[in-house]
């Protein structure tokens, strides 16, 4: 499908439904490494969204859309992540402008205005066992797409299965940010839930952008 506001409508809701679905898993990754409560977190943000996006204005422009469910995940979701992801959707929006329709390189920009946004707030490298883990090799991924000419909804396609990838990645890493950093140690051997719900919800854009 074309990248609108109707996308973001979609993509949202097929996240929701995502997360609804990996709730257990989130909260349990969450409990060998945080206060397994990450699933909770999330599934209560993403059920919210969803009728916060289907009240906006007709006319409302994916950037506004995005603006919509920062705003309700900052509040809704709590905890660490609630910021970060509020952070992120608040920043994916700016490369928007008040263009109707995303291209490639407006989805570039968006996936890395929002690492830089969860970076700025979060202050994690990469390395440190956060999201940052999932987020960043998806920017890069996604640009290596977009510089080969890959369609927006390809370009999503790569970015997804690279924060796929970065999830697993988590898993020797010892956490330095977070509450899994409270650890040491003891935080290797697990998988990040916040890469998991990142990947998750870029597999759903992915999905829904399809081969467009
Ligand atoms: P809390 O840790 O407050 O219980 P959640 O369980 O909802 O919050 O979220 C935990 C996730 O937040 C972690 O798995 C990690 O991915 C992410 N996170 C925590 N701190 C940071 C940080 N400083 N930068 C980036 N991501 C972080
Ligand atoms: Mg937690």
């Amino acid at each position: 499908m074309k990248l609108d506001t109707t996308w973001i409508e979609t993509w949202m809701g097929a996240s929701a439904a995502a997360i609804a679905e990996n709730k257990a898993l989130l909260n349990h990754l969450d409990r060998e490494i945080g206060d397994g409560d990450h699933g909770e977190n999330m599934d209560r943000g993403l059920t919210a969204v969803v009728p916060a996006l289907a009240a906006l204005p007709d006319d409302a422009t994916p950037a506004a859309a995005l603006r919509s469910v920062a705003m309700t995940l900052i509040s809704t979701v709590g905890g660490a992540s609630g910021p970060l992801y509020g952070t992120a959707f608040l920043k994916a929006a700016e490369p928007l402008g008040d263009g109707p329709e995303l291209d490639g390189t407006v989805v570039v920009a968006m996936l890395t205005a929002a690492r830089d946004g969860i970076v700025s707030r979060g202050k994690a490298e990469s390395g440190d066992k956060t999201m940052v883990d999932a987020w960043t090799p998806a920017v890069d991924a996604a640009r290596a797409a977009a510089a080969e000419g890959a369609s927006p909804g390809a370009i999503l396609d790569s970015a997804a299965a690279a924060a796929e990838a970065g999830a697993v990645a988590t898993e020797p890493m010892v956490a330095r940010k977070g509450r899994a950093s409270y650890l040491g140690e003891r935080s290797a051997g697990h998988r990040d839930p916040g890469a998991q719900s990142t990947a998750i919800i870029l597999r759903a854009a992915a999905t829904v952008a399809g081969d467009d």
